[in-house]
């Protein structure tokens, strides 16, 4: 089953206008050209339930698309720097601080109704001060991020930590406070708390699967965030990128539609509250919509500089396990979906991690010759001013674009099967969970 299937002339009656290639498509998807990527930012057909969802994700993919790919340009075969405090992070910085003092005046404002006014002022009093508490900045704590993970100490597993300790040191990246592994497909850190922990997770059916420069590569990426001080840039932006998007979601009318829905099928009156919200439902959608768009220009805004920190902790990734192996790692990325697919059905036949290694091997065998691609239709399907990451296919390209590294930490396969025997004990539980969920 190919990836990409090309489409011969008979199925496309046209060829790629700009340079007369055959176009090539995936499923029904609109075909592009691999050659000369024409068509190739033609957004994906969207299956958002309303109007105005759909043009919002449109004009999403237009915007993510547009940065993603002008902010390559900027970067490509450039040194890479750590990302630089921009213009649009000091708006957004002086944004966090202005919604602050909003929050604190709020809660001072309806404490004091809530002591002195009378009944109806004290529920204002209240609504205020609840308003503030959803609208909270969070600093996220060790014990919600660490509720589904395992957390591992050194002397549970020391390969592993000399692993992450050589890389760090290469990186010159702090050490990790908290290493953790769970059952997902994931790598990330996280710094969270008052005192700015920093914790490491590594899911077990991700990390057991890649090559042993690929997991040097994952550690060194990942690490390299600590390097950015990523974690308090995220931090300082978090209130201006969160709040209207809060707001919008609190004021959802799908709620109302559907509780009408309900009643009129169920043949009770819809009270008349419900029917006085029906009736500003046109102004409750109009000022969502204004705060979406306001939510997407906070992303926009936030946007670049992440991803320059990505290519940046890419870049690390390339410094420590080489340049081949953070190709490797993103072509894994690239077939998340297809690879969860198949480890799921191996982990239903019971097969631990030496069976979904041998799947996830195959399938790369599978698709190596679509590889290129696939990691074009990342740049049109994963263009989002949302995305934490450009897409893959640019990471990629970024890579192919610096100079070729090798690799200055290398794992050898002795030391990954002793890091493979120390998380061992993880296995089955896990196993079960993912032939459970994927
Ligand atoms: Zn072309
Ligand atoms: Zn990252």
């Amino acid at each position: 089953m190919p990836a990409i299937p090309s489409l011969t002339s008979a199925d496309v009656p046209w060829r790629c206008p700009e340079c007369h290639s055959a176009l090539v498509t995936e499923h029904d998807g609109e075909p592009w050209c691999d050659r000369c990527e024409w068509n190739l930012d033609a957004a994906p057909a969207s299956n958002a339930p309303s109007r105005v969802d759909r043009s919002l994700r449109r004009l999403d993919h237009k915007a993510g698309y547009d940065l993603s790919t002008t902010l390559f340009r900027t970067l490509a075969g450039k040194k890479a720097q750590p990302a630089t405090v921009s213009l649009s992070e000091i708006a957004l910085v002086g944004m966090t601080a202005l919604i602050l003092a909003l929050l604190i005046g709020m809660t001072a404002v309806g404490l004091h109704l809530v002591i002195t006014a009378s009944l109806l002022g004290k529920a204002l009093g209240l609504l205020l001060v609840a308003v503030a508490v959803v609208l909270r900045p969070r600093l996220g704590t060790a014990r919600k991020v660490l509720s589904d993970a395992d957390t591992i100490t050194e002397a549970q597993a020391p390969a592993l930590f000399a692993v992450v300790r050589e890389v760090a040191a290469k990186v010159g990246a702090p050490m990790p406070h908290t290493i953790a592994t769970t059952s997902r497909w994931e790598a990330s850190t996280l710094v969270v708390g008052l005192r700015r922990r920093r914790i490491l997770l590594l899911g077990l059916p991700f990390w057991t699967v890649l090559r042993p420069q690929e997991r040097v590569a994952v550690l060194a990426h990942e690490l390299g965030h600590f390097v950015n001080g990523d974690g308090s840039r995220r931090l300082a932006l978090q209130p201006a990128v969160t709040v209207f998007g809060t707001i919008a979601d609190l004021i959802d009318p799908r709620q109302v539609l559907a509780e009408v829905r309900d009643r009129v099928n169920g043949n009770v009156r819809p009270s008349a509250a419900l029917l006085a919200g029906l009736v500003l439902l046109p102004v409750v959608n109009t000022v969502r919509g204004a705060l979406l768009l306001l939510h997407m220009g906070t992303h926009a805004l936030a946007a670049r500089s992440s991803q320059r920190a990505e290519y940046y902790a890419d870049d690390l990734a390339a410094q420590a396990g080489g340049s081949t192996a953070v190709v490797g790692l993103l072509d894994v990325l690239l077939l998340t979906s297809r690879l969860k697919t198949r480890i799921g059905t191996r982990a239903r036949q019971k097969a631990g991690v030496i069976g979904w290694r041998e799947t996830v091997e195959n399938t790369r065998a599978e698709y190596a010759t679509s590889a290129g691609q696939l990691r074009q239709l990342s740049i049109r399907e994963d263009a989002s001013i949302f995305a934490a990451h450009p897409q893959p296919g640019l990471r990629v390209r970024m890579i192919q674009a610096a100079p070729h590294r090798e690799p200055a930490v290398v794992l050898t396969e002795v030391q990954a099967a002793a890091v493979d025997a120390e998380l061992a004990k993880y296995e089955e539980r896990y196993r079960r969970e993912i032939a459970e969920h994927w």
